[in-house]
């Protein structure tokens, strides 16, 4: 699929340090899950290259936090403009080492540079403020500047929008960026910055040190353990999260952390069933069910149960599953073995507790897993506490708001909800009842590059987004002027 490219030069292999290409020692291989094949080789860099990474972006910073907020716009709308151009290829790389459908690739591209675009734009925005004096003879006023070299661990399942949405607002605040890129996606990442140094981000701005599970480990002591490293955005599991969150105690790293969600996705009876079911199946199908807010946990009221689970389970046996390079398929492959395990563990533990199979239920060999319906869940299921990861859906049956808005919030994590009522009075009560960072309501898919994204409880800190997003890469600065 690689050979496909209109613009083959954005095909890249090797890590980026201080604007130059770097081939490694070692290489490991990334395979395209759904053949199992070896697409390429990517230098596999180590705790050499980070620390070289790290000292590169100290070094390029104070050229790039000195350039007017106007010159930094200017550059990350080049760079926005580069990536939609370059739109087919960069969603061709995506597919091919991601799996997922190219038309959610593509989509993926222009959600991806929707952030560049929007930081672009808010780059000109970063205003300080005066402040009413407390004694005539002094000015009180407060700075936002930059905050540093900051550090990107970003995750597989968007392997373009989970660095724009880090890299964008820090280049925007004037900080240059590590990156680490999931080991299973590192040529969508490539090929991004590739983009951006066409784009004339500054040698050193940004670095990218492309590493396998291992070195990964290894990558990210450093990038805890340097106190040069200022802030450090991850966006993965909460296991992961909170490792890093206790290496980086030593160096108090200001962090974002975008973790694991268990999303609920509750249906009303007074809901309009033909959309929540249209909803239920965007949420839970897309990327395969491969997101941190893709529903996790439908429930659905007693009165329309039946209703629903029919007109749910016959959507959801329309899906095509194959080859994201093939037309018409709407479900790729599993990113790797160990998620196609899990689903089947997910799947297999809800049977032997009584749930009941309406469509799917099995492997299909490879990478692929039958999207899957079940109706009886219950609360003692392994779905009903863990994400599932995959393209499995569980029905819980309930009967009260108090009972399902309990249900849903008996858990650890608090990223994204949703629900679909008509009632006002319902819509306002279950949505400020829920303890979640986001709440779709009456609708399925909420994410969009001006909107704070995040979670609350254990799925993590920070928003991403929208013109909070830009606060995680500034401090304050107070300025107490005296003798004026
Ligand atoms: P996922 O479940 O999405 O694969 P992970 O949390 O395992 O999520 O991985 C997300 C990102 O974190 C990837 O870039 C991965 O290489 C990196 N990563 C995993 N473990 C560590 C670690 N201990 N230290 C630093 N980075 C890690």
């Amino acid at each position: 699929p690689l050979s496909l490219l209109q613009d083959p030069t954005l095909l890249k292999t090797e890590g980026l340090i201080d604007g130059r290409w770097v081939p490694g020692e070692q290489r490991f291989a990334v395979t395209d899950p759904a053949t199992g094949q070896t697409l390429a080789e990517v230098a596999n860099l180590g705790v050499p290259e980070a620390e070289a990474a790290i000292a590169a972006a100290n070094a390029a910073w104070p050229a790039w936090r000195a350039k007017t907020a106007k010159e930094r716009s200017i550059i990350l709308r080049r760079w926005f403009d580069l990536l939609m151009s370059n739109q087919e290829d960069l969603a061709r790389l995506m597919t091919a080492e991601n799996g997922k459908p190219l038309a959610e690739s593509r989509g993926e591209v222009t959600y991806g540079a929707s952030f560049v675009e929007w930081f672009a734009e808010e780059a000109k925005r970063i205003n300080g403020e005066t402040l009413p004096q407390f004694d005539n003879n002094r000015r009180l006023l407060v700075l936002r500047q930059p905050i540093g070299v900051c550090a990107a661990i970003t995750p597989w399942n968007f392997p373009l929008a989970m660095i724009t949405r880090k890299v964008a607002p820090a280049l925007a605040a004037g900080c240059p960026v590590v990156i680490k890129p999931a080991e299973q996606t590192p040529f969508t990442a490539l090929a991004a910055v590739e983009l951006a140094l066409r784009a004339g981000v500054p040698a050193g701005v940004l670095n990218v040190l492309t590493a396998d599970a291992a070195q990964s480990v290894a990558i990210g002591k450093v990038l805890c353990a340097s106190d040069v490293v200022r802030h450090l955005s991850f966006t993965g599991s909460t296991e992961v999260g909170r490792i890093l969150m206790a290496q980086s105690a030593p160096t108090v790293k200001k962090l974002s952390l975008e973790l694991g969600g268990n999303a609920p996705f509750i249906v009303f009876d007074d809901a309009d069933i033909d959309s929540a079911v249209e909803g239920a199946f965007a949420s839970k199908y897309r990327n395969a069910g491969q997101t941190c807010v893709c529903s996790n946990r439908i429930y659905v009221q007693d009165a329309i149960y039946d209703a629903f689970v029919e007109k749910f389970a016959a959507k959801v046996a329309t899906a095509k599953v194959g080859n994201g390079f093939e037309e018409g398929v709407n479900q790729g492959p599993l990113i790797e073995p160990s998620a196609v395990e899990k689903v089947e563990r997910h799947v297999q533990d809800a049977i032997a507790r009584g749930a009941r199979v309406l469509v799917g239920g099995k492997r299909l060999g490879g990478q692929f897993f039958e999207p899957t319906v079940v109706a009886d869940a219950t609360p003692d299921m392994l779905c009903a506490r863990e994400e599932t990861f995959g393209p499995f859906a569980p029905v819980f049956r309930f009967h009260t708001e108090e009972e399902v808005i309990a249900a849903a919030n008996a858990t650890e994590y608090g990223l994204a909800s949703y629900f679909y009522s008509r009632d006002v009075g319902r819509i306002f009560r279950v949505a400020e009842a829920l303890e979640y960072g986001m709440v779709g309501i009456n609708v399925g898919i909420l994410a969009t590059e001006h909107v704070p994204f995040g979670g609350v409880k254990q799925s993590g800190l920070g928003r991403e987004g929208s013109h909070h997003g830009i606060e995680e890469y500034v401090e304050l600065k107070y300025l107490c002027v005296g003798d004026i």
